[in-house]
């Protein structure tokens, strides 16, 4: 599958080793458990949540009186993709069924926002819907040129104003000619400078007033994309923008680069936001709806 194929890289470098611990042991000691605490830390899963796994492990492990270590990987997996699977009722794309759906994406520079628009209006498209793209990053030198290009490649429009222009202008332009068109989703690109907080969140402010005004119960979706390969750091952006824009959705791209994907566990543990999607490659066919198991599977392979 594509979550095999784009998880290479962590699952070589986790699933070696996990398996050489669980062969290693034949009891189930303290050096165990720090040995697997180590493991779990190295692929990223973030030392809060390798604390209550372990927690977790522990007691499960008094309590079936379990001895083997060998006998603790689908333990172990269970518990992960119960972990992943949290409370959330809400993986699932948010769309509107009796009208447009206008779907909002934020985050960094560089951590893969234009690519991820793309591949989702690519995905959107193969499933027969109508899709129109806004070029809301005015900030970025050749944000709109780059949004252009996707556009071209998968076949969609792309409005757009010129560059240092107001971002709320062009998504209300965006949102006039998508209700025209009779457009079924509305992607919408925005600037990413963390630099300028207060400037930051006063033009998403503008921009969901805009949206709100236009096209009642907007935006249906508020995608925060993420860098799987920056590790910790795409934790610490997704606390910092989850606090401050409403995001009801993360993206975590590049998951394919990285060994450390263990990232998506602790994203998912520290934070109430679900990972609807993830990148797994720079074409417009990688991206794929987050799925637990599948992604456990992967790291157990
Ligand atoms: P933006 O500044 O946030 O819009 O970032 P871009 O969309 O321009 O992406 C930055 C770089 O990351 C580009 O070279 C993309 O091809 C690459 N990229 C984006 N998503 C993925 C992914 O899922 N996997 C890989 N390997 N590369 C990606």
């Amino acid at each position: 599958t594509k979550f095999k194929e784009g998880l290479q890289k962590t699952t070589s470098a986790f699933t070696e080793k996990m398996d050489d611990l669980l062969r290693r042991y034949k009891k189930i000691d303290e050096a165990f458990y720090e040995e697997l605490e180590e493991i779990l830390i190295s692929a990223d899963v973030g030392v809060t949540t390798v604390m209550e796994l372990i927690d977790d492990l522990r007691s499960e492990v008094k309590k079936q009186r379990i001895e083997d270590a060998g006998q603790l990987k689908p333990i172990l997996s269970e518990k992960l993709v119960s972990l992943l699977k949290g409370d959330d009722t809400d993986v699932e794309l948010r769309l509107n069924e009796d009208g447009l759906t206008v779907i909002l994406f934020v985050g960094v520079n560089g951590v893969g926002k234009t690519t991820t628009i793309g591949k989702l209006a690519h995905r959107l498209k193969s499933q027969g819907k109508s899709v129109l793209l806004a070029a809301g990053d005015t900030f970025r030198a050749g944000a709109i040129e780059q949004l252009e290009v996707w556009g071209q490649r998968v076949g969609v429009d792309v409005i757009k104003h010129q560059a240092g222009s107001d971002p709320a202008a062009v998504i209300y332009d965006a949102v006039q000619a998508a209700k025209q068109r009779k457009i079924d989703v509305l992607l919408c690109d925005t600037a990413g400078r963390l630099q300028n907080k207060t400037n930051l969140m006063e033009e998403l402010n503008k921009i969901y007033r805009v949206i709100g005004r236009e096209v009642p119960g907007a935006p249906h979706e508020v995608l925060l994309v993420v860098d799987a390969t920056t590790g910790q750091n795409a934790l610490s952006q997704a606390k910092l923008f989850g606090e401050k824009t409403g995001v009801t959705g993360l993206v975590l791209s590049k998951l394919d680069g990285t060994a450390k994907g263990g990232i998506v566990i602790a994203i998912r543990n520290e934070l109430n936001i679900p990972v609807k999607f993830v990148g797994l490659g720079e074409k417009m066919d990688d991206l794929e709806p987050f799925d637990s198991e599948q992604f456990v599977h992967a790291l157990f392979a």
